[in-house]
């Protein structure tokens, strides 16, 4: 595979001004792909003052939203001719299984396009019956140029979500990809042209995150800036944003979910369901079901049975379509998930299966099953974003809401229960943004995501994301 490695910016593939580049690896072979440009300040600024012109005056300030909306249904087709090539660039980079690239990156990466390709023409403002002789209207105008930062966990999908409405709305926009992984994004820059993107429009700067990141949430030119990673680096970006010119800022941050499982649940799902839940994308999931709760007469049963599953999930080469767990991203992320599996053995919590490294070589881990009778050891508080769950145990209704809700985090939650009434109590007492009955990492283009607490601010997806790249402003005319 021949790779795009430099920025994008106006249009034009260009080295970074510094010259610099920087080294994106395979995390399953521990070998590298490619050298890619270093973009920093200096290229922020290049590509920020485009993304201004083509913003107030260039082609695109002139497209219709029907226009608006061709294009995105472009962008979409293109990935979708383009969707296997793109599932192993995008397996190549991160680890994660071509199984998961080709069936859920990529179909909802062109989803979220297409559904903001139809909706980017019905958005608007309204008339409001005001008091005296006035006609008051209002008009959804776009935010402007947006910078945009996400994370290597879904490195396609992530620049999906964040484009798509974005796009729709006719803002204009810097994109910067995760160090450990900017090849789909640069893929993806090369098709925007194909699609025939007029300049300046979306540009794309791989680079470090306190360089070329923090410079685009400084700049007094930027709108907004739209940010999915750490919750740390979430607070930082706030504070960047308030420090500079109080740009907007909408943050999709960490997760530590309770995944809920009663004793009268239906338990083969429950099962599948918690092992999706901690295992998909090898745990490396805002929203993974890292807390499992298991109601005390089916505890040991579950733990048993979700153990024998475990270990029977196909962990090996990402390339090979059985593979069910890929590797970690980085030897960064490897060893951290490590050190967690380590606090857990100390802190005393029993290790029911999994713990150690799968192989030699490459980033991979056994799925890790944890268990406690106490839920405030460090794996039970931490986002650990690996395949480690903490079980324990709960008795009942009452006991389970606090428990479940005792973290700072509030990204999502996991029930398993056939009682309806239990279902709607616990979906109004947990504090998340996203709640899943009898299913588990659910997601569609028209359905929002977003935090509660630390997690964040703003939701993504469906109509929701047009709030994020779009202000209001009321019009008033005297009838008099
Ligand atoms: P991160 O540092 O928050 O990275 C997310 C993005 O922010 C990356 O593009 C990153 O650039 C950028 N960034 C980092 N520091 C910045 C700064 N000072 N100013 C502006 N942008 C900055 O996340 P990470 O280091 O990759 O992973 C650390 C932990 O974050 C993980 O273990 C996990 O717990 C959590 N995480 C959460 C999500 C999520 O979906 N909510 C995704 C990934 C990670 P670089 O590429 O240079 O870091
Ligand atoms: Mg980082």
């Amino acid at each position: 595979m021949k790779y795009q490695t430099k920025l994008l910016i106006n249009n034009e593939w260009v080295n970074a001004r510094s010259g610099k580049t920087f080294s994106v690896i395979n995390p399953a072979t521990e070998l590298e792909l490619a050298q890619v440009a270093e973009a920093d300040a200096a290229d922020v600024d290049v590509a920020v003052s485009g993304a201004r012109r083509a913003f107030e005056s260039g082609p695109w300030s002139r497209f219709s939203a029907r226009e608006r909306g061709r294009f995105l249904y472009r962008i979409a087709d293109l990935l979708e001719t383009h969707k296997s090539e793109l599932a192993e660039l995008e397996t190549l980079n991160n680890g994660k299984p071509v199984s998961e690239t080709l069936h859920a990156d990529l179909p909802l990466s062109i989803e979220t396009f297409r559904y903001y390709a139809g909706l980017a023409d019905k958005i608007h403002g309204e008339t409001l019956p005001v008091n005296g002789n006035y006609f008051n209207y209002t008009l959804r105008e776009p935010t402007g140029v947006v910078a945009q930062i996400i994370p290597w966990n879904f490195p396609l999908l992530m620049a999906a979500w964040k484009l798509g409405p974005a796009l729709a709305m006719g803002c204009t926009v810097v994109l910067k990809p995760a160090e450990q992984t900017p090849l789909s994004a640069l893929r993806l820059g090369e098709l925007l042209l194909e699609a025939g993107l007029p300049p300046g429009v979306v540009n794309i700067l791989p680079g470090f995150g306190p360089t070329a990141g923090a410079a685009l949430c400084k700049h007094m030119d930027v709108d907004k800036v739209a940010f999915t990673g750490s919750t740390e680096v979430g607070k930082r970006i706030m504070q960047m944003a308030a420090q500079s010119n109080l740009k907007r800022v909408s943050l999709e941050l960490g997760g530590k979910a309770p995944n809920i499982v009663f004793a009268d649940a239906d338990l083969d799902a429950a099962v599948q369901g918690a092992l999706k839940g901690i295992f998909f994308n090898q745990g490396e999931v805002c929203c993974a079901g890292s807390r499992l709760f298991l109601q005390e007469a089916i505890h040991d049963e579950f733990l048993d049975r979700l153990k024998t599953h475990a270990e029977k999930l196909v962990v090996g080469d990402p390339l090979d379509s059985r593979t069910q767990m890929g590797a970690q991203v980085s030897k960064e992320q490897f060893d951290k998930i490590l050190g967690f599996i380590e606090s857990g053995k100390r802190e005393g919590a029993t290790l029911v299966t999994g713990g150690a490294p799968a192989f030699s070589k490459g980033y991979f881990l056994k799925p890790t099953v944890f268990d406690s009778a106490k839920d405030d050891l460090t794996i039970y508080r931490e986002e650990i974003f690996g395949p480690v769950v903490a079980a324990t145990s709960f008795g009942s209704m009452e006991e389970i809401v606090p428990r479940a809700n005792n973290t700072r985090y509030g990204l999502s939650a996991g029930v398993w229960t056939r009682d309806v009434k239990k279902v709607h109590q616990l979906a109004r007492t947990i504090k998340a943004g996203t709640i899943w009955v009898n299913c588990y990492n659910c997601f569609d283009a028209a359905s929002p995501f977003g935090g509660y607490k630390e997690s964040g601010f703003g939701r993504e997806l469906g109509q929701y994301a047009i709030e994020l790249y779009s202000q209001v402003k009321s019009v008033w005319v005297s009838l008099d």
